[in-house]
Order: C-alpha cells, then sequence, then structure tokens
C-alpha cells in the first residue's frame, strides 16, 4: 500500500463555501482517494472566521442583540449546510453536532457579555476555529454518505505547537508523533482523515490557531509531518497569474513558480498561499500545487524548489493599492543611521512590516513605505521614539504621502539578466507617471517602486504587458551569469 502516494489536500473557504461547493469537494476527494493516499484540511465555509471575531467583537462590548443576531447566521449557515448535505439519519448527527459548537460559542458569548470583559488569546483561540470543526466534520460526513471511507479529526489531535496563542508556531516532530497516532491508523485502513484546518494544540492540550489565513498552513505542517509526496491547495483560480485578472484581464496562469517567489508575491498582494505555508514544505523538499476546485480539470501551478523558468525573467507584476510613503530628514550634521536603528528596532518589536525602505545618506533621509492601515500607528511611533529630536530640530517632521501604491515586479531569473530595470521604468513613462520611490535587494527576487494609487492599475497594465506577453512576444534581453562583488559577502 506504501507504493501510493501520499497527498494533504486542503479545501479553501470558497471550495466549501456552500453545499454545491462541498459535492464538488466530496466528488474531487473521492476519485483522488481511488489511487491515492489522502489526507483532508478544511477551512471555515468562507465569511465564518470573521462572522465568529465580529460575535465575539459584539459580546465583548456587551451588544447582546448584535451577537445574537451573528450567532443565528452562524447557524443558518451550517444549518441550511447540514439539510441540503444530509439525508434523515445522518441529518439529526448533524444538528446535534452543529447545536453542540453553538452552545459553546453561546456559552463562551453570554459570559463576555456579562463580564464585559476583555477575552484573553487563549480564549479566542477556542472559538475561531470552531467553524473549520464544523466544515471538517461535514466533509467527514458527506464524504462517508457518498461512499468513500473518511474520518473527521480534530485539529488538536494532529497539530502542536507553541503557545503563542493567535500566531502559534507548529512543532513538526511533536505532529509527526501526533499524526503517527491519529492519522497513519487511519491511512492504513484506507480511511481519509478529514481534519479542521486553522488550528492546533500546545503541549497542554489547549487549542491555538496558526494566524489568519492559516489553513494553508496545517497543510504543509501536515505535510512535513506526515511525510506527504504533495500538498495540493484547492481554491478558487486556475493557479498563481501573472497578475490580478481584475487589472490584467490577459494575465496567465503560471505553470511553475518557486517558494521564493511564492512568498515574495504573497507579501506583495497576491493571494496564492499564505507566506507561512511555504516553510514546512521548503523544508521537507515536497512540492505544492495550487489547484482550482471550481474547475479541477485544469493543471494549476506548481510551487517547488527549482521552478522551470518562464518565457520572460520577469513572472509577476502585483501591487498593493492602499500604502503610504512617510520620508524622514535629519538635520545634516547628525549621523542618521543610529536614529533609523532606533525606528526599525521598535517597528519589529511592534511586528509592523515595512514593504520597503530606501535609505540614502547624502540626502539624510529614509523613506518608509508602509500598509496604509499602518501608517498612523507608525506616526504615532515616531513621534515617542524621537520626541527629543524632533523637538530639537534634528530630525524634522514626518513627510505623509498616502496616496501611493506599491508595484512589484517578481521573478528568480531577473537575477543576472541585464535591463530589466530599464524596460519596467521606460513602460511606467509610458504612462506618464513618476516613480515616488523604488528598491531592489541584492537577491534581484523582485523590483518594487511606489507610484500615486490613482494610477497604479495603468502602471501595473503597462508593465504587465511590456514583460508578460504570450510566448515569443518578448523583446530580446541580453542574459548574464549572475556575478557577486568580490568581499561583498
Ligand atoms: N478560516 C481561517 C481564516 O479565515 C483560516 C483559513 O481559512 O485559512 O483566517
Ligand atoms: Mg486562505
Amino acid at each position: 500500500m506504501h507504493g501510493k502516494r501520499l497527498i494533504v489536500m486542503k479545501f479553501g473557504g470558497t471550495s466549501v463555501g456552500n453545499a454545491e461547493r462541498f459535492r464538488q469537494c466530496a466528488t474531487i476527494v473521492g476519485n483522488a482517494a481511488k489511487h491515492d493516499r489522502i489526507v483532508v484540511v478544511v477551512s471555515a465555509m468562507a465569511g465564518v472566521t470573521d462572522l465568529i471575531f465580529k460575535t465575539i467583537e459584539a459580546a465583548r462590548h456587551g451588544d447582546a442583540s448584535a451577537t445574537q443576531a451573528h450567532l443565528q447566521k452562524f447557524a443558518s449557515v451550517h444549518r441550511e449546510l447540514a439539510l441540503s448535505l444530509f439525508g434523515n439519519q445522518r441529518l439529526t448527527a448533524a444538528n446535534n453536532y452543529i447545536a453542540g459548537v453553538i452552545a459553546q460559542l453561546q456559552n463562551a458569548c453570554h459570559a463576555l457579555t456579562a463580564l464585559r470583559s476583555d477575552i484573553s488569546a487563549q480564549t479566542s483561540d477556542s472559538l475561531v476555529a470552531l467553524g473549520e470543526r464544523i466544515s471538517a466534520w461535514a466533509l467527514a460526513g458527506y464524504l462517508q454518505q457518498m461512499g468513500t471511507q473518511a474520518e473527521f479529526v480534530r485539529a488538536e489531535n494532529v497539530i502542536v505547537t507553541d503557545s503563542n496563542f493567535g500566531n502559534a508556531t507548529p512543532d513538526i516532530e511533536a505532529t509527526r508523533n501526533q499524526c503517527k497516532q491519529s492519522l497513519f491508523p487511519l491511512l492504513e485502513r484506507g480511511i481519509v482523515p478529514v481534519v479542521a484546518g486553522y488550528s492546533g494544540a500546545d503541549s497542554q492540550g489547549k487549542s491555538t490557531t496558526l494566524g489568519r489565513g492559516g489553513s494553508d498552513y496545517s497543510a504543509t505542517i501536515i505535510g512535513a509531518a506526515a511525510v506527504a509526496d504533495e500538498v495540493w491547495i484547492w481554491t478558487d483560480v486556475d493557479g498563481v497569474l501573472t497578475a490580478d485578472p481584475r487589472i490584467c484581464p490577459e494575465a496567465a496562469t503560471l505553470p511553475e513558480i518557486s517558494f521564493a517567489e511564492a512568498i515574495e508575491l504573497a507579501y506583495y498582494g497576491a493571494k496564492v498561499i499564505h507566506p507561512k505555508a511555504a516553510y514546512p514544505a521548503t523544508e521537507a523538499g515536497f512540492p505544492v500545487w495550487i489547484k482550482n476546485s471550481f474547475r479541477p480539470e485544469v493543471a494549476g501551478t506548481k510551487i517547488t524548489h527549482d521552478a522551470r523558468p518562464a518565457n520572460s525573467p520577469v513572472k509577476s507584476v502585483t501591487s498593493v493599492k492602499d500604502a503610504t510613503l512617510i520620508s524622514l530628514f535629519t538635520r545634516r550634521d547628525v549621523h542618521p543611521v543610529e536614529l533609523w536603528g532606533r525606528l526599525f528596532l521598535r517597528l519589529g518589536q511592534e511586528q509592523i512590516e515595512v514593504l520597503f525602505a530606501t535609505q540614502s545618506s547624502p540626502e539624510h533621509a529614509l523613506g518608509l513605505v508602509l500598509r496604509k492601515a499602518d501608517s498612523a500607528r507608525v506616526l504615532q511611533l515616531i513621534q515617542s521614539i524621537f520626541r527629543i529630536e524632533l523637538a530639537q530640530g534634528v530630525l524634522l517632521p514626518p513627510e505623509v504621502n498616502n496616496k501611493i501604491a506599491v508595484v512589484a515586479v517578481l521573478g528568480e531569473s531577473m537575477k543576472g539578466t541585464c535591463g530589466i530595470l530599464g524596460r519596467v521604468f521606460s513602460a511606467v513613462a509610458r504612462c506618464d507617471e513618476s516613480v515616488i520611490a523604488v528598491a531592489q535587494g541584492a537577491s534581484e527576487l523582485s523590483i518594487c517602486f511606489a507610484v500615486s494609487s490613482a494610477h497604479s492599475a495603468e502602471v501595473v497594465r503597462a508593465v504587465h504587458d511590456e514583460f508578460c506577453q504570450p510566448a515569443g512576444a518578448n523583446i530580446p534581453v541580453c542574459l548574464r551569469p549572475s556575478v557577486s562583488i568580490a568581499g561583498a559577502q
């Protein structure tokens, strides 16, 4: 039996968005289970995790009627699902199961409303993954009903994490031991384990979550721990695209990308996989496929260690629409690096992501490009860290530009290829746009620049047109092996 491949399949929120989608997942799993050993990981139904967070928020603020309305919505979404999926006998069991989960959420909300208390990260983690619990339970039940041997497995019995509630880190070795007990015996008997995504438990058995969007991470953690051959992420797009199709209708699906490219893409706005999900896969060495559960016949995108180069050195053009540029200038007679050091230390402690930064000593200037949602917080931090320097005029008041977007041009084989920057910025110039800030790291994996947000879509289209035309339509570029500067390592 071990001649069979072991594949972990994760279904995202839209892939289990309603009863019809559940049926489709069951067909995919049922077919795959005929020739491979399958472990299934399931997200909550689309929108359910947000709904749980809203419910908790309402309860915490003592808003009993909003809490009740959210709870009712939670109940009706799942009851409707059960009614549509299950025949009589199973329907009773499903309704009982759903009622149990609702009671758990309701009791916790009542306690919060009564106490008007803040909720601990630990309590929150025991509630926010309840959507996954129901959807995994329901998919297992539906697979059984359709004649595929399957069993629901609680995430707490599979994934072992530290106790960093809300954003836990897995312990792959401990998870491997858990898999030996909770997954392997089922697989040996030809049963498909259906595991709830997004969560796990710490060494004391307390529920933890892996961070929002964490079900992808669940899948690759289980893949690494159970030594899977492949992980397949089922989603609602054909794979990883050369651009956002809403901006570039002619965007094409990439057959292969590397993990480094996938992480970079996720960081700069493309919905690929959760960036953290790439790490267990790179370490264990298995490929991850992105596939469309709405069109399972399409091959999808394979994410591997050494992806084949594409037709163009630029694989994808993405953008982060809502960004802010904060520019800081110091007086000419101070050494600015010490100031920037203090700032970056704090940004790190506060876990604020800097999309990119530019620093030029002759100008005594630092440009920080951030997500707009973080800008108010960062400005407050600047005021507090540099209170004295601002008062003394050593540091000038920060300049803020809230109307920018970041465009990222990505591809591993841009490294050592000359002429890319020239072509990127010629394309921007054709849009009559000026580049507000720019950065390219030594890895040459991406070129990021800021343009006015009002015209960013146009810029993305122009750069995409320049590089991501169908095969053969590219302007030839000169290829050179990458060189490293002596002493620079
Ligand atoms: N349901 C969780 C979320 O929305 C996890 C996931 O879907 O990946 O964050
Ligand atoms: Mg997701």
